[in-house]
């Protein structure tokens, strides 16, 4: 493991409330009593964890979790990984107790996924929208498929969520309850929506090989994913519900794999919408695009300056002269992130 402060000690990395902490330990417990069960998951790459160098062995709730880096292509991952029937169950019991502490109303997930659809909107630039066939995989409540609809576009969509799914067909919008691999869709879509869901499944190439499927000859998908870099700190992205932490050159070199490719990129704050066509060929390797060993160096680098930064931050604060080094610090990570950036391009 490269970082101490990431041993298995149990300390979360983020503020986390009563209920959370409870929470936390039911899925301790169930995990001890086998009733939730691990096991080891390979690279999207195909290279296994010996092929890869440890970054953690927490997340940041404080819960035990491997992470690597992958050697072969600098996708970082984790393994062991919830089997999918355990998955299944912890979205439904743990999974927001966990993370919000509560399960977030779905009147309060509806609007933020209406700005989103707003977002999504203004970003596929494409006149008219009208008519077309629409549909989002891990909807939640529909607030993105709802502003779809009010541009006159035919939508639908699916969730596990029952609470969020009931709370959308009382919208008036089209969604079913379940896993999208299990429903029996039929007939072309122009555009098929995964929004913060790719980094949540372990096995996405189903996922998109079903959806391809779907797809109208011209249609294409949009894939939107949070983006880990080593500008955002490692310690407050890693969690048990995110199997995959693309960057822009892993995202990229995985749909090619797929047989797709980015036709075009949008970023949000600490996330990035693409939005993905097929591709006529897909000999491409997830290696032959590797950026490991920059990758790594500016993780380490970031770790570093991180173990000045924390203490004097926190020193700082506590006598209340924290704003200017937050707007140098602010400043240096700008200039970071644009140095990556360019490399990335160059390379
Ligand atoms: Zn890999």
């Amino acid at each position: 493991m490269i970082f101490p402060r990431y041993r298995a000690d149990g300390h979360p990395f983020v503020e986390m409330n009563a209920s959370q902490q409870l929470a936390r330990q039911t899925y301790l417990d169930k995990v001890a009593r086998g009733e939730y069960r691990l096991k080891p998951l390979a690279c999207l790459c195909g290279a296994t964890t010996r092929q890869a160098i440890q970054i953690a062995r927490k997340e940041r709730h404080g819960l035990p979790q491997d992470t690597w880096m992958c050697r072969q292509c600098s996708l970082i991952y984790l393994s062991p990984y919830l089997d999918q029937q355990s998955l299944t169950r912890f979205y439904q019991e743990d999974y927001r107790n966990i993370y919000d502490g509560a399960h977030q109303p779905a009147g309060l997930l509806f609007q933020k996924q209406r700005i989103a659809g707003d977002q999504i909107i203004s970003a596929l630039r494409a006149e008219p929208l009208k008519n077309l066939r629409v549909f989002e995989i891990g909807c939640g409540a529909g607030g993105i498929l709802s502003q779809f609809k009010s541009t006159g576009c035919d939508v639908s969509g699916c969730d596990l969520d029952q609470r969020y799914v009931r709370y959308g067909q009382d919208q008036g919008l089209t969604l079913h309850l379940g896993s999208f691999l299990d429903l029996p869709l039929k007939g072309s879509y122009d555009l098929i929506l995964l929004c913060e869901v790719l980094e949540h499944m372990p096995e996405p190439a189903l996922v998109l090989r079903k959806a391809l499927n779907l797809l109208s000859p011209q249609g294409s998908l949009y894939i939107e994913v949070p983006l880990c870099t080593p500008h955002h700190e490692l310690a407050a992205q890693l969690q048990n519900a995110h199997v995959w932490y693309f960057d822009e050159p892993t995202l990229k070199a995985y749909l090619e794999t797929q047989g797709l490719e980015i036709d075009r990129s949008v970023f949000f704050t600490g996330y990035f919408g693409n939005f993905v066509k097929r591709r006529p060929s897909s000999s491409l390797k997830m290696r032959d695009a590797s950026i490991y060993g920059p990758k790594i160096r500016s993780y380490y680098f970031h770790e570093l300056i991180g173990m000045i930064r924390r203490p004097l931050s926190k020193a700082l604060r506590w006598i209340g002269a924290d704003y200017f080094p937050r707007l140098c610090y602010r400043e240096i990570r700008r200039l970071c992130y644009a140095a990556t950036k360019r490399f990335q391009e160059n390379s």
